[in-house]
């Protein structure tokens, strides 16, 4: 590139290019080419953009004409103020994202700009759409003329205005370096200049002639390829510059990074272009969602997101106390919460006065103000909260903040066009401008470019890969203006308007690319998940090639090499360390149910407390549910007593004592479900009910007794003591003692007390730690579907549901006290293989014993391909 400059160079002229970064490359290579040849300072050469240049004649015009009545906008200012015209629709709700239809018009208002056509132009009266947009456009021009303001694009318009009247000192030689195109605009601005006495040349790259075309299976394996390939050089090469150009950067960024960091050891040898908007930053993204917490209620989970932010004050030093806060969050299944009641649960961390002070701040604010006091207002707020955290930042969190305290003093900018409005007005404005600052921490300069198509036209490189240059994407399909009438962009042939336009275009940038390096190359991929593709009809003329041809060392990726490495020591783990004396043991009949289930996931709930978090959901949780039955039952039991004084209750009575134990219970499980008056008056109505219809089957029952409800009873087994609650124990006419367990799902089995890893072990347990003989097990099913008992006991006691242990029942052994001896045996090993730490990752029957646990990332039961099988057996 500079061979073909340096005439021009040499002699002053200046250099017109199409983007900043074409004019920094140039600056740059003329620097490197004057250090090569021994100079240690030299002129520095006149490189800039077009639109630069337009912009300097404008200031030098508005200095010699002193006009005051033309300000110019800003970016941001004008696409506020679009968005503000587009706001005062009577109905501005139809137009759905106003901030996005701004963006649209704005492009719509430029493209007309630049292609030099009028807005009252004949044809914006014939759809709908663009008669829509022509009274905003009409709207913005009016309020731009009045307020004396000057839009980007409309500035150039004014510069071919004035120019002719007012001849300006320009440069006597330019050139223009790369263009693909010019718009109408420039084109006559250039005309104008050329007829006050400026030389114009064109320039464009030197051209070369080894560009090829390359067919790769799929988009990843093109992805690869090209990382693969720039690795390649790069190690052959290191000052090499190399260009990787694709179409739609922003989408495929992930993809193209994640190729690149498994290919590079070092990351500063590569710099992908495509910034993230200031959005994407999760130091930005919090300081948005704290300007907006709620001041009613808080829902769970911006509670939890506050709890674990690692960008508020005193997070490090709060860190397990906050985690801690959200555990007892979840558990108590808090979906909302008050401030007030929230400050109460903060009231041993620093962070209620943060949030105390904050609240306060919120509630004083003034209801609309200018733009400008907002923001302070929105920095005040954000220190009273600690933003950005205690934690030291990186480098890049650092610039990020730079970035957006620099747009927080950028958005004063917007005072004459929003005036007085209100804190969600500011904070919408706030949020719509940092979503379109694009941002990219710089990193020092790297020899190896990723760039987006329209960013690497034109740049010179040493080696150049262009990749997604298939025949449905190159060239890219019409995407016509929305807002301009399709006939007339066609006509004046705006960007993206049709078929042959868009094939005209993309010839150009193809041919600029051939012409950007040594050697290039074009990628495109052979398939897709829906079709196959074929070679872009532009790259036709090439030769083709193939990956072979590439001649790359053997596909590995950093992940591999670090495997292949390794030094394998292999460590079977299935044995934790034996139960200490001292251990205490809370678990009771779960660690014999668990370790039946999977020895591992007896180690891991029992002994390491491992266990999910719970997800707070409205109304009861499902363990809450069943508590508040079981509790309901036992105040009603503890009253009602009997059999007898049951069926003496009258059905008034009956309900009056049902609907105080409902309300108890409810009272005592779940308070916080009074805050919703007609939920809780339907949860009442359906406890009832069911309580009735469950009394109802007791009712029918041979007479007995309560005798103990929730009974809470401490046993020793091999030195440990631990401790179960038995749900109920009847005593039946005979003086005989029948065990019930409450359950409150459908389906409940006695085949699971039976086996030698029984699924529900309590009651069996229960049954063997009785001081007195027990004659029969049963579960209560109290489900709205199907109230039921289902048992078994020593003997015929008369009771639908409950079987002798010789009738045909999945027991153990053929007599009670046989049946008795296999629980004991098979509980005690159960209790012995956990006390010695047996460990196996064994579910029982799989996958249905992992379906519902919450532990497989722990036991990585995913690893074993057989769980694979299984599930797909199931
Ligand atoms: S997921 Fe399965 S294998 Fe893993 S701990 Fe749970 S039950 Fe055991």
């Amino acid at each position: 590139m500079i061979l073909s400059l340096l005439p021009y160079l040499q002699t002053q002229t200046l250099i017109l290019t199409p983007n900043q970064r074409l004019a920094a490359t140039a600056l740059k290579r003329y620097s490197q080419t004057q250090i090569q040849q021994g100079r240690s300072c030299w002129p520095t050469p006149a490189i800039r953009p077009l639109s630069a240049f337009a912009r300097g004649l404008w200031d030098s015009l508005s200095a010699i004409t002193l006009r005051a009545d033309s300000l110019p906008l800003t970016a941001d200012q004008e696409l506020i103020l679009w968005e503000e015209i587009l706001a005062e629709e009577p109905d501005p709700g139809h137009l759905l994202n106003l901030s996005d239809l701004a963006q649209q018009a704005k492009a719509a208002w430029t493209t007309l700009k630049l292609w030099r056509c009028d807005i009252e132009h004949p044809a914006f009266s014939l759809t709908e759409n663009a008669r829509q947009f022509q009274t905003w456009a009409q709207r913005f021009a009016q309020r731009c003329q009045e307020k004396g303001w000057l839009d980007n694009a409309s500035l150039v318009e004014q510069l071919l205005e004035d120019l002719p009247q007012t001849p300006l000192p320009l440069p006597k030689h330019a050139v223009l370096l790369n263009f693909t195109e010019l718009t109408p605009q420039y084109r006559d601005l250039l005309d104008i200049c050329q007829k006050q006495g400026m030389q114009l040349a064109h320039v464009h790259l030197e051209a070369h002639q080894a560009s090829f075309q390359m067919g790769l299976a799929n988009e990843e394996t093109e992805i690869q390829t090209m990382a693969r390939w720039a690795r390649k050089i790069h190690a052959q090469q290191p000052q090499a510059s190399i260009g990787c150009i694709t179409a739609d950067l922003e989408k495929k960024r992930e993809a193209i990074l994640s190729a690149f960091s498994e290919s590079f050891e070092n990351p500063a040898a590569y710099n992908i272009s495509a910034g993230r908007p200031l959005t994407a930053y999760p130091v930005i993204q919090q300081a948005l969602e704290l300007l907006r917490l709620p001041l009613k209620t808080l829902p769970f989970a911006t509670l939890s997101a506050l709890l674990h932010s690692p960008f508020l004050g005193d997070s490090e030093t709060e860190m397990l106390a906050r985690i801690q806060l959200d555990c007892q969050l979840r558990r108590r299944n808090c979906t909302t919460l008050t401030w007030s009641a929230f400050l109460e649960d903060c009231d041993s961390l620093r962070l209620k006065d943060r949030l105390q002070t904050y609240r306060e701040q919120r509630r004083l604010q003034a209801a609309s103000q200018r733009i400008g006091a907002w923001l302070k207002t929105f920095a005040q707020l954000l220190e009273t909260l600690g933003w950005p955290g205690e934690q030291s930042l990186n480098s890049s969190e650092y610039q990020v903040i730079h970035r957006w305290l620099s747009l927080l003093k950028e958005m004063h900018s917007l005072d004459p066009i929003v005036g007085e409005i209100t804190a969600s007005k500011a904070l919408h404005y706030l949020t719509v401008l940092a979503a379109q600052t694009y941002f990219q921490p710089e990193t020092p300069e790297a020899p190896i470019q990723i760039l987006g198509q329209l960013e690497g036209a034109g740049l010179p490189f040493d080696y150049l890969w262009v990749l997604g240059m298939d025949d449905t994407a190159w060239p890219p399909a019409p995407a016509p203006n929305p807002f301009i009438p399709a006939e007339l962009q066609k006509t004046l042939r705006m960007p993206n308007a049709s078929a042959e336009r868009q094939l005209d275009y993309s010839r150009r940038l193809t041919q600029q690319y051939q012409q950007a390096a040594p050697l290039v190359f074009f990628s495109y991929a052979q398939g897709n998940e829906k079709e196959e593709l074929r070679p872009s009809p532009l790259l036709a003329n090439l030769e083709a090639k193939t990956l072979a041809d590439l001649a790359l060392p053997p596909l590995q990726s950093r992940l591999q090499t670090v495997f292949l490495s390794k030094k394998i020591e292999k460590l079977r783990d299935v044995q934790a360390p034996p139960l200490h004396l001292e251990e205490v043991l809370r678990g009771g009949a779960k660690i014999f149910e668990t370790q039946g289930a999977c020895p591992f996931k007896a180690f891991a709930e029992q002994r390491l407390h491992a266990r999910a978090l719970e997800e707070p959901q409205p109304g009861l949780a499902a363990d809450q549910r069943g508590s508040v039955i079981h509790k309901a039952l036992e105040l009603f039991w503890a009253t009602v007593k009997n059999q007898q004084h049951l069926l003496a209750l009258s059905p008034e009575a009956l309900t009056t004592h049902i609907q105080k134990a409902v309300t108890t219970a409810l009272a005592k499980i779940a308070p916080f479900i009074h805050r919703d008056a007609l939920y809780h008056k339907l949860v009442q109505q359906r406890l009832t009910t069911l309580l009735f219809d469950w009394l109802a089957l007791e009712k029918t029952r041979p007479p007995f007794s309560v005798v103990a409800v929730e009974q809470k009873q401490e046993f020793r087994i091999e030195n440990y003591t631990l401790s179960l609650r038995i749900d109920r124990i009847d005593e039946l006419a005979t003086g005989e003692r029948l065990l019930i367990d409450y359950k409150t799902r459908k389906n409940c089995d006695i085949a699971d007390w039976f086996g030698e890893r029984p699924d529900e072990p309590q009651l069996p347990l229960y049954c063997l730690t009785q001081q007195q003989p027990i004659t029969g097990l049963a579960f209560a099913q109290v489900h709205a579907t199907k109230m039921e008992l289902k048992g078994i006991a020593q003997k015929d006691l008369q009771l639908a549901g409950i079987k002798t242990v010789d009738e045909k029942t999945p027991a153990d052994a053929p007599t009670w006290e046989g049946q008795q001896e296999h629980w004991r045996l098979q509980l005690r090993q159960l209790f012995r293989d956990f006390q010695n730490g047996q460990a196996t990752v064994d579910p029982k029957n799989r996958p249905k014993t992992c379906r519902y646990c919450d532990l497989k990332t722990v036991c990585r039961i995913h690893e074993d391909g057989a769980y694979f099988d299984d599930l797909s057996d199931s």
